[in-house]
């Protein structure tokens, strides 16, 4: 039976210690798809119990583990993207039948997580530390040493990547790791940590509880014996972990929310602009932290750049280039920024209307929506919507974009449209934000250290850096 099947008949949801666990203190959520109204999964409910399970399993597991060497630890690494990508299609099927993405999309997705496990898995035994020379018969150095037992919560836009991401530089630190997927997502988590046992990865070293927020999330935040927590989800949870977390001094990373500029100038190449202004917007259906929800455009070019904007958006095809919204609330949320902006005088250039397909009833979807007229101090430019809606924003000259840029509460991303070298290096160092493209509405990104500036959150994903975060730094002095 494959687990497509078992999930849809049976609930084997937390992963603890090597094996599944049929325990739910809560009960069971029945997550409907995104797509229609067929039951999707049926989710374990778990409580504090399966949480402290899974982190004793996770604290036992951690000594061995980082007794490995780092070049056998990478080397499993390896083995579970191996299997990753042979599972591509089953692990595929579950993250669709979950978050309702286009089928062409999946692909990619898996392949992503995959590549998680392949970069860090070849930078296990690339930790370093440094030796400081003290003089006066000391001698005096540093390492970096693994945190311990590593909680990590995600959220429901990117389930799998969400998990590989802060799972694989953990590990090949030398952690250990609980991961609380989101409640609505759980399968593709629950399944990764299954190929990671067959992969080699000792038992206990990856565990998964899954449950609510309120229940799971906030008992692993708790539990004495979990070191630090990377969070990646809403500034709400992340203020309420934050308080928490406060209480017994532990570490944090939060990767949280996002408004993020996108900035075209009239000397930009406009046919690259526009795709990537389309893509910021629309990708995953605006569901991405990082989405580019505020279109910053030259006076000069405005109404022609937006009217081919609208006409590129039009192609889009609900069901199959743009999915659903994963979940009910979600696309309730963003008919809701609907009716914000009309109150609020800006003008619908494409959408802000429900979906009337007949074809697409039962699904979460939402027509991809372009408002002009905005002004920077609306709702619906400082608000986080997370769905397909853009805010179109004129500006004068590079002063007033950059202003404009940085009015936000967030600080997660932002690209400049430029054909001006000096222009786009000068932005770059005057945007907050904790990644700037340029000409590119992101690129490859595994390699690049990801994280936010103001309300998006602090601490680093990715890059090596990822590396640094899920360490700390002893340091050593001898007297000779
Ligand atoms: P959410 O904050 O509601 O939930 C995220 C996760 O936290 C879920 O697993 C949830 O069960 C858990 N949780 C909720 N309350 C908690 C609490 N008090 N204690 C512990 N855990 C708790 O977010 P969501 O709706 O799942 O995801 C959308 C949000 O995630 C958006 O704001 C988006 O910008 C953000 N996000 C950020 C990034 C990034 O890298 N910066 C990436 C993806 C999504």
């Amino acid at each position: 039976m494959s687990i497509t099947e078992e999930l849809a008949a049976v609930s084997v949801h937390h992963w603890i210690d090597g094996t599944p666990r049929t325990a739910a203190a809560n009960g069971h959520l029945t997550v409907t798809s995104p797509l229609g109204t067929a039951e999707a999964s049926r989710v374990a409910l778990g409580g504090a119990a399966d949480v402290d399970l899974a982190v004793r399993a996770a604290d036992r597991a951690q000594g061995p583990w980082r007794a490995l060497s780092a070049t056998e630890r990478g080397r499993i690494l390896h083995r579970l993207a191996a299997l990753v990508r042979a599972n591509a299609a089953e692990l595929g099927d579950l993250e669709r039948r979950e978050t309702g993405h286009p089928e062409h999309k999946i692909p990619g997705e898996i392949a992503a997580t995959a590549a998680y496990f392949e970069y860090y898995g070849g930078l296990a035994n690339a930790l370093q530390g440094e030796t400081i020379d003290l003089g006066g018969g000391y001698h005096s150095y540093t390492v970096r040493e693994p945190y311990g037992v590593i909680g990590v919560i995600t959220p429901w836009n990117v389930p799998l990547g969400q998990s590989a991401r802060s799972a694989a530089p953990a590990l090949a630190a030398g952690n250990t790791v609980v991961i609380k997927p989101s409640e609505y997502t759980s399968a593709t988590t629950m399944e990764l940590a299954r190929l990671a046992t067959e992969a080699g990865l000792p038992d206990g070293v990856l565990n998964v509880v899954t449950g609510t927020g309120a229940d799971v999330g906030a008992a692993l935040v708790e539990h004495p014996l979990v070191r630090k927590v990377s969070f990646t989800g809403s500034v709400r949870a992340g203020r309420e972990i934050g308080r928490a977390a406060a209480d017994r001094i532990l570490p944090l990373t939060l990767e949280l929310g996002g408004k993020s500029a996108n900035i075209v100038f009239p000397d930009a190449d406009l046919d690259r602009a526009c795709e990537g202004a389309l893509r910021a917007f629309s990708s995953n259906s605006g569901q991405a932290c990082t989405a580019g929800t505020r279109l910053l455009v030259h006076r000069g070019i405005h109404d022609a750049f937006v009217a081919r904007l609208a006409a590129a958006t039009a192609q889009l095809r609900l069901g199959s280039d743009l999915g659903p919204m994963t979940t009910a609330v979600q696309r309730d949320k963003v008919l809701e920024y609907f009716a914000i902006a009309e109150a609020e005088g800006a003008v619908a250039v494409h959408g802000g209307v429900p979906v009337t397909d007949p074809e697409l009833a039962g699904g979460h979807y939402v027509v991809p929506t372009i408002y002009t007229g905005v002004d920077n101090s609306m709702r619906i430019a400082r608000e986080e919507i997370f769905g397909p809606v853009l805010a179109v924003i004129p500006f004068g000259d590079e002063e007033e974009a950059v202003r404009i840029a940085n009015d936000s509460d967030y600080g997660l991303a932002a690209a400049v449209w430029t054909r001006d070298v000096s222009r786009a290096l000068r932005l770059a160092g005057r945007l907050d934000s904790g990644q700037v493209y340029v000409n590119v509405w992101m690129g490859p990104t595994i390699e690049t250290p990801f994280g936010g500036f103001k309300m998006s959150g602090y601490g680093r994903e990715k890059g090596l850096e990822a590396l640094a975060h899920y360490t700390h730094t002893k340091s050593v002095t001898v007297a000779l």
